[in-house]
């Protein structure tokens, strides 16, 4: 929770980002709205989590891309316990295969979670997570196929 709010913070166990000069780009997306993926600036090659070298040719010059946010949800899993009070339970989440080839794992919002299937169309949106961390969601795509 951000100081500026009057909510009591929220009691949890979640550790505050880790945030580095390799995943700060990342982050800072994040906070915009925006998912952006790490690519070679040699060879191309589009990689996620951030690191600091290209696993294909080990380049340490990179760039990023702005994701169209389109996926397909690969793999899911629904979490029960250990509970957090910064999650609601039970907690879906999915592992996205990204339009641009990279995957993403995060939480599934938005949905019953009986209707998910491997495969779906998901989409990546925004919200505020503890310590006001602002990270990536899933859930299924909304716009017109
Ligand atoms: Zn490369």
């Amino acid at each position: 929770m951000s100081a500026s709010t009057s909510e009591p913070p929220v009691r949890t166990s979640v550790p505050p980002l880790i945030v580095t000069q390799d995943n700060a780009f990342w982050f800072e997306g994040a906070r915009q709205g925006r998912l952006l993926i790490q690519r070679c600036a040699d060879c191309g090659t589009l990689r996620h989590p951030p690191g600091p070298a290209c696993p294909a040719c080990r380049s340490f010059d990179w760039d990023t891309v702005e994701s169209t946010r389109r996926a397909t949800l690969h793999s899911y899993t629904v979490v029960h316990r250990p509970q957090d009070a910064a999650f609601t339970y039970p907690l879906a989440v999915g592992l996205a295969d990204l339009e641009e080839g990279t995957r993403l794992v995060a939480d599934i919002s938005d949905t019953d979670l009986a209707d998910l299937r491997i495969g779906m169309p998901m989409e990546v949106v925004f919200a505020e997570h503890a310590h006001g961390a602002v990270l990536p969601r899933l859930r299924p795509r909304q716009e017109p196929a």
